[in-house]
């Protein structure tokens, strides 16, 4: 596959008084051209931190303390920072959660979008107020050529998104991290944007790292995802066979907290407890204060991720948990029962 990033066991610590934290601990992936990458895990499992680390954003006291990360064969993690700048916008292009964050609301979002159209691709002003103009029209804004002249706080909150990403877009990139694009959207906003960027994708042939904690997202959007846990990588491979069939019981702990959206409704359930904090992070697998099936090994050894392109896995019982849950049996009570029933199909939560 024609790979366009390559990520390497990259590790990423920030230092305390108290020593080294890692953040991210040795996750490899790569995305090629025109594919959308999920990245999922709970709050605190590093996905911000290893999209910031592409972009060369790890603010101190936090660093890259190992890997390697190419862009289209050439390595960008020891740069320079301002061989990054030049890269960050032009190469790499990003979306964030709050829109806001992105624009100036003091700025018409048409100068802020011809400020880096030229900056990036060195068009004249006439030039690039045409381009800007193009991009809102291909990201969908209504009648962008009057709109470009509006202020961010005459937009609405999906409006601003998609203004992002004509930001995002204003470069050309080769490869756009979007993190968490659509957290702050309603569903039928969400859908919209996801849309969007599919088809960005797809027409443009941009590589996407799309940044997620919600498997409806990952489902809908992307080919291939990885699930982290606690700073590294613990399933990864194709959506279809990861959704199909998770073999790590943390991946299948985020499937089962879904609600359906078109089947009868059913009891949910949660993983109890939480993400481990960086300066308390047990031994063994870092999952194993959560596992309904940790064995004495959970507690002692760290599982490396095994498998192939197609499926890995980091789990000490993965093939039987698999084999245990297709067939029903005992133990995938006890996994049931280990992640704590809870109802919430009363829950205001937004099915997607
Ligand atoms: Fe659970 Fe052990 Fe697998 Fe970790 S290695 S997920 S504790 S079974």
């Amino acid at each position: 596959m024609n790979n366009l990033l390559g990520v390497e066991e990259l590790s990423v610590g920030f230092a305390t008084r108290g020593g080294m934290l890692t953040a991210l601990d040795g996750i490899s992936f790569s995305i090629a051209r025109g594919e959308i990458l999920g990245l999922i895990g709970e709050s605190g499992a590093g996905k911000s931190v290893a999209g910031a680390a592409i972009v060369g954003l790890i603010a101190s006291p936090g660093r890259i303390t190992g890997g390697t990360i190419h862009l289209a064969g050439e390595r960008i993690d020891n740069l320079p920072e301002e061989k990054l700048n030049a890269i960050r916008g032009k190469r790499i292009g990003m979306i964030f959660q709050d829109p806001m964050t992105s624009l100036n609301p003091l700025i018409r979002i048409g100068d802020q979008l011809v400020e880096t159209i030229r900056r990036h691709l060195g068009l004249s002003p006439k030039q690039a107020r045409v381009r800007a103009i193009d991009l809102l029209a291909e990201t969908g804004i209504p009648d962008p050529a009057s709109r470009i002249d509006a202020y961010p706080h005459e937009f609405s909150g999906g409006m601003r998104q998609r203004v992002v990403i004509a930001l995002a877009l204003a470069g050309e990139p080769d490869l756009v991290i979007a993190d968490e694009p659509t957290t702050a959207l309603d569903v039928s906003v969400q859908a919209a944007i996801i849309a969007l960027i599919e088809k960005l994708c797809r027409e443009r042939g941009t590589a996407v790292l799309l940044i997620t904690h919600d498997m409806g997202v990952i489902a809908r959007a992307t080919q291939r995802l990885a699930v982290m846990y606690a700073g590294r990588i613990i399933e990864t491979g194709g959506t279809e066979s990861i959704l199909g069939d998770s073999r790590h019981p943390y991946t299948r702990g985020l499937m089962q907290a879904i609600p359906p959206l078109r089947a009868r409704p059913r009891r949910l359930v949660q993983i109890p407890g939480a993400m481990p904090r960086l300066v308390a992070m047990p031994k063994g697998c870092a999952f194993h204060p959560r596992c309904a099936i940790a064995e004495e090994q959970c507690l002692q050894f760290r599982p490396n991720l095994v498998g192939g392109a197609h499926q890995a896995v980091a789990c000490h019982l993965s093939r039987a948990f698999s084999e245990e849950v297709d067939t029903g049996s005992s133990k995938e009570n006890s996994v049931n029962q280990g992640l704590r029933a809870v109802d919430l199909i009363e829950s205001d939560r937004p099915p997607l």
